[in-house]
C-alpha cells in the first residue's frame, strides 16, 4: 500500500493534507478523518514536534468523541508546526496563512487546541468564515475560560465514583498539566469536596498532601507563573506527578504520558483522561489489571467540543453547560456499565459505542 494510505481503515481518514508555504514559513498538516455525521470539528495544535501519525490519532479521537457525543460532526485535526510562544504579530500572520491554506476544505471546522486560542480562531474565521471556540464579541462561548472540558471531566468523575468505590468529599486529586483543562477540572472537583494535592506544568510538579488552594494556584498561572511558584508545598520534577499518591489522577497535558515504562508507578484509583490519547494501549491494560478505573479520553473530555458545537449552532453558555452535563453523564454511565457487564476495558466499550454510531452515519451517505 502507498505510504500515504498507511492509516487507512474502515472509518477513514478521508484526507490528509500537507501544507508547505516557504514565504510565510507555514508548515502544517490537516487530517480530516470522517465526515459521515457532518463537517469535521477538531483543534488546530501549534507545536514543533507532532508527527502526522499523532495528528491522525488525534483526528480519529475527534471522530469517536463527536460520534459518542451524538454531535452532527465528524472528526479532524490540524497541526501547525511552530513554537506557539512566538511574538503575537508573527503568530497572527502564520495562523492567517494556515486559515487561507485550508479555506477550501469546507468539511473541516477548526477549533482551538494546545498553542492556539480564541483570538487565533477569530483570525481563522476572518479568513475563512468558519471556526469554533470564538471570542464572545463575535458570538463565541469562551470554552477555555469557562472550563467546559474541566466541567465535563468533573461530571465523568462523579459518575465513575460508583464504579471504583470513591467518595468525592476528601478525594485526593493530582493533575498533570495545570492549563485550561487541568485547572478547571481541579476547580470543579474542589467544588464537589475533592482536594487537589498535586499539580504539574511543563516546568515542574507542586505537591502538598494537605491540599493546595486551587483559586490561588489558578491566579499564579494566569499571571504567567509556574505551579512551582506557589509559595508552599514541595517542588518536584515534572515527571514526579505520575507517582503521587492520590485517588483521582488527571492527565491534562500531552499524549502518551502513561506508558508501559511508568504506569506501574501510578498510585490512584481512578484516571480521568483530560488530555487526548494520554494513555497508551499497553498502559490502559496495565491499569485495568491493577484494578484502576480509567475513563477514556473521548468520553471524559468531550466538554470542549460539545461546547463548540453548541456555539456553532447558535446556542448559549447555559445551554452548553447543560448539554455537557447531560451527554457526559449519560455516556460515562453507559460506557462504564457496559465495560463492567462484559468485563472489558472501558475504552473497548467506548470505541464500540462510537464506532457503531459512525458506521450508522456512514450508511446514510451515498457510497
Ligand atoms: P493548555 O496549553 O492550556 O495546558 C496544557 C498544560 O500542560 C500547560 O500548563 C503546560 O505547561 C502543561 N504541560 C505541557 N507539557 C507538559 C508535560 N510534559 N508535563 C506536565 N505538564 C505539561 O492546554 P489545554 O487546552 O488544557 O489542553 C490540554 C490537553 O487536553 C491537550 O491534550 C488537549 O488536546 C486536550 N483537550 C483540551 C480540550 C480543551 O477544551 N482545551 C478539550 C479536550 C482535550
Amino acid at each position: 500500500m502507498e505510504d500515504g494510505f498507511r492509516f487507512a481503515d474502515e472509518l477513514g481518514p478521508a484526507k490528509i493534507i500537507h501544507i508547505h508555504e516557504p514565504r510565510s514559513a507555514l508548515k502544517a498538516v490537516l487530517v480530516v478523518d470522517n465526515v459521515a455525521a457532518g463537517p469535521s470539528i477538531g483543534g488546530v495544535r501549534m507545536a514543533p514536534d507532532v508527527s502526522t501519525a499523532e495528528c491522525f490519532r488525534l483526528a480519529r479521537a475527534m471522530t469517536l468523541k463527536n460520534a459518542a457525543a451524538g454531535l452532527p460532526h465528524g472528526g479532524g485535526k490540524a497541526v501547525v508546526f511552530a513554537d506557539p510562544a512566538m511574538p503575537p504579530e508573527r503568530k497572527e500572520r502564520l495562523v492567517r496563512a494556515f486559515a487561507r491554506a485550508i479555506g477550501d476544505v469546507k468539511d473541516y471546522i477548526p477549533g482551538p487546541d494546545m498553542g492556539t486560542d480564541e483570538r487565533c480562531m477569530a483570525w481563522v474565521r476572518d479568513e475563512t468564515g468558519r471556526s469554533v471556540g470564538l471570542p464572545p464579541e463575535i458570538g463565541g462561548i469562551p470554552l477555555d475560560e469557562i472550563g467546559a472540558t474541566g466541567f465535563g471531566l468533573a461530571v465523568a468523575v462523579d459518575v465513575a465514583r460508583a464504579y471504583c468505590d470513591l467518595e468525592l468529599a476528601g478525594a485526593r486529586v493530582a493533575v498533570q498539566g495545570f492549563g485550561s483543562v487541568g485547572k478547571h477540572a481541579a476547580r470543579f472537583l474542589a467544588e464537589k469536596g475533592a482536594v487537589l494535592v498535586a499539580a504539574s506544568d511543563s516546568r515542574g510538579t507542586l505537591y502538598d498532601p494537605e491540599g493546595l488552594d486551587v483559586a490561588r494556584l489558578i491566579e499564579i498561572k494566569q499571571a504567567g507563573g509556574a505551579v512551582t511558584d506557589y509559595p508552599d508545598g514541595r517542588k518536584l520534577d515534572r515527571e514526579a506527578v505520575v507517582g503521587i499518591a492520590c485517588d483521582i489522577w488527571i492527565p491534562a497535558a500531552r499524549p502518551d504520558v502513561l506508558r508501559k515504562d511508568n504506569v506501574d508507578s501510578l498510585k490512584a484509583r481512578l484516571v480521568a483522561q483530560g488530555a487526548n490519547i494520554p494513555v497508551t494501549d499497553e498502559a490502559e491494560a496495565a491499569l485495568q489489571a491493577r484494578g484502576i478505573l480509567s475513563i477514556p479520553d473521548f468520553i471524559a473530555n468531550a466538554g470542549g467540543v460539545i461546547c463548540a458545537a453548541v456555539e456553532y449552532h447558535g446556542g448559549t453558555q447555559g445551554q452548553a453547560f447543560q448539554t455537557i452535563e447531560e451527554k457526559i453523564r449519560h455516556n460515562t454511565e453507559r460506557v462504564l456499565a457496559e465495560a463492567k457487564r462484559r468485563g472489558s476495558l472501558p475504552r473497548a466499550a467506548a470505541v464500540a459505542l462510537a464506532t457503531a454510531r459512525v458506521r450508522r452515519a456512514m450508511d446514510y451517505r451515498r457510497a
